[in-house]
Order: C-alpha cells, then sequence, then structure tokens
C-alpha cells in the first residue's frame, strides 16, 4: 500500500464549481467506520419499509427521506413524517404502530450483503496496524456477531445505539470512539454515507470522507461538511490502496 499521506481529492472535481484541494490526514493510525450504507448496503432494506409502513398512515414517503432521516431514532423520523406531510403529530399509538410495522416489514427482508471491497480495505488497513472502530446508531443484537463475522472487528471497537445518550447528528458516537482509541484526532479519519453522520463527526472534530452509496445528491454530503467525497466503496478502496 502506499503511504496514507497527502492524497488530494479527486472526486471533488465531478461537482460543479466545487473543487478542494484538503488533504487527508498524514499519518492515519485510525479509521470510525459508520455501518449502515458504509459496510452493508443496508439502505434500501430501510427505504423500502419506511416507504411502505408510512404508507399505511397515508403518507406519500419520498425514498429520499430515508437517505435524509438516516441516523435518526425510528420515532423520530415517524414525527418528522407525520408533520411535514399529514400536517399533525402522530399520536403515541401510532408512533409506536408504525414503527411496529416497519420493525415486521425490516425481518422478512432479505439480510443486507457487504459493499463492495469494504472486507478488503479493513484488510488491509489492519496490515498497516491502523485501528478499525465501527460507530453506528443501531442497536440490533445481533451487531457484535454480525461484525466479527464480516469484518473482525471486536466489541471494544465497536459503538453503538446502546453506547450513547444522544445519537447523530450529535458528536457523543464519534467522541466515544475517539477517546477508546487513545490517539490524537489528526491520526483520525471516519467514513460516512449520511449527512447527519457526517455532521456528527464534523462536530466531533475528525476528518471526514463521505461515500454516497445512497440516493442523495452529492452536494448534500459535501454541505453537512464531507471533507471528500466517493461515489461508491470500490472508489473509496481505491483511495487507501
Ligand atoms: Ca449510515
Amino acid at each position: 500500500m502506499q503511504s496514507l499521506s497527502f492524497r488530494y481529492v479527486k472526486n471533488y472535481s465531478t461537482l460543479a464549481g466545487n473543487i478542494q484541494t484538503m488533504s487527508r490526514p498524514q499519518n492515519i493510525k485510525a479509521v470510525f467506520f459508520d455501518m449502515d450504507g458504509v459496510l452493508y448496503d443496508s439502505m434500501p432494506n430501510h427505504e423500502y419499509t419506511w416507504i411502505h409502513s408510512l404508507k399505511e398512515y397515508g403518507i406519500d414517503f419520498p425514498a429520499e427521506e430515508a437517505y435524509m432521516n438516516e441516523g435518526r431514532t425510528g420515532f423520530s423520523t415517524i414525527r418528522i413524517a407525520f408533520e411535514k406531510y399529514l400536517d399533525r403529530s402522530p399520536s403515541r399509538e401510532e408512533e409506536k404502530a408504525v414503527y411496529a410495522l416497519k420493525t415486521k416489514l425490516m425481518a422478512e427482508r432479505p439480510k443486507a450483503p457487504v459493499l463492495p471491497k469494504m472486507q478488503e480495505l479493513i484488510k488491509v488497513l489492519r496490515q498497516e496496524g491502523i485501528q478499525v472502530f465501527v460507530v453506528t446508531g443501531s442497536r440490533q443484537p445481533s451487531l457484535v456477531e454480525k461484525l466479527s463475522a464480516h469484518f473482525e472487528v471486536e466489541a471494544s471497537n465497536i459503538v453503538s445505539g446502546a453506547d450513547v445518550k444522544q445519537g447523530k447528528p450529535h458528536p457523543e458516537p464519534y467522541l466515544i470512539a475517539h477517546e477508546r482509541c487513545g490517539l490524537p484526532k489528526e491520526n483520525c479519519v471516519v467514513v460516512e454515507n449520511a449527512p447527519m453522520g457526517v455532521e456528527s463527526a464534523k462536530a466531533a472534530g475528525i476528518y471526514t470522507i463521505a461515500v454516497n452509496t445512497g440516493k442523495l445528491a452529492d452536494k448534500v454530503l459535501t454541505n453537512a461538511g464531507a471533507d471528500e467525497l466517493f461515489a461508491d466503496t470500490k472508489t473509496l478502496f481505491k483511495s487507501f490502496c
């Protein structure tokens, strides 16, 4: 692998009038990966289950909204959807019912595959002695087993929804990962796919690489503060190797 230093941001050239010359930290020693939409292609399942659970309540939830709200708690997304599309708040019963339906539909979806080249990328980073963390708002009970089986990430290197008081876009999740790695922020980078995840990482003061695996316009991620942007995980992998 080539040095991780001074890799210029080629991909910004795809954004009209928004070419940047910022470079990555010179000496990366830890990478904090978001999970949904970065390690796993799981967002299509969230998109499907949001659209179909809210439809039952007369809400035509656009696919893009699933990606814009990625990272919020389920109840928070339901409240936003009701207020925006029905001009009213949901009752407590409606919140619970929509969430229960979404959970039921999710259990019926096929398992999300690992995104291309992410296992290879994590392997390469480890070979270079770089610490690998996963920072996710998810609270799935099977999280640790899944990440261990697919990416050999140990439990102590996982920051989940159960570890934080305030989820993304609050900086707490990434600040916890930073504290656990014991390194200066200058030696850390984050990989995110969602605008609220990018906001969280930037608020934590960490260099943030965005990979646009979803359905949002690139500018949504750069406006959220991403320092670099890649169109997919294959190009992300190439940028490290
Ligand atoms: Ca994500």
